[in-house]
């Protein structure tokens, strides 16, 4: 039997936009309300994914590593998710100078992204409009889900990462 693939995610985000709240969802469909954010975690977690069993090693960055560290992350990881919280813009703001980044210490490969705008229950202090994840996503030609780790109605945390994993496995 052929082995199957494995592929390597790290999550990015300023600190306090819900990374590890995501991670944590995504592997046990849980919310956990308080995260040491200053930790930095690595975990494994096998899904089927289109009838394929696929290895994700997923690493939950602090977000407030010096340039080396993140660049090391970088270059460890195979696909990305930028996570920026929609009732903070600067956390928006953060994500186009790491998406260069990225592009800076990947390249000449294109980077497989997802953005994920979280704490869409959060609707009534939004800072950030939906359109404008949506045009930021087209200008880096990557999906682009808005969800929320503590009401994640629908899947969409899950999605957002399976859909990272068909991204990296289309390269
Ligand atoms: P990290 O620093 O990016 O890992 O962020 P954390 O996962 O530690 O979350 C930071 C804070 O935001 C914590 O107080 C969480 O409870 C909260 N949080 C995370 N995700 C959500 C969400 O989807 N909705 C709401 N309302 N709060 C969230
Ligand atoms: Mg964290």
């Amino acid at each position: 039997m052929a082995k199957s693939p494995e592929v390597k995610l790290a999550v990015f985000g300023r600190a306090g936009v819900g990374k590890s709240a995501l991670v944590v969802r995504f592997l046990t469909r849980r919310f956990i309300w308080e995260y040491d954010p200053t930790l930095e975690s690595t975990y494994r977690h096998q899904a089927n994914i289109d009838d394929e069993v696929v290895t994700m090693e997923i690493l939950d960055t602090a977000g407030q590593e010096d340039i080396q560290q993140k660049e090391g992350h970088m270059r460890w990881g195979d696909g990305f998710v930028i996570v920026y919280d929609i009732t903070d813009r600067g956390s928006f703001e953060e994500v186009a100078p790491l998406r260069s980044l990225l592009e800076e210490v990947k390249k000449p490969k294109n980077v497989p992204l997802v953005l994920v705008g979280n704490k869409s229950d959060l609707d009534h202090v939004r800072q950030v409009g939906t359109e404008e994840g949506e045009r930021l996503a087209a200008e880096m030609a990557c999906a682009f889900y808005e969800c929320s780790a503590c009401a994640d109605e629908g899947g969409a945390v899950a999605e957002a990462f399976h859909e990272l994993c068909r991204e990296v496995r289309r390269r």
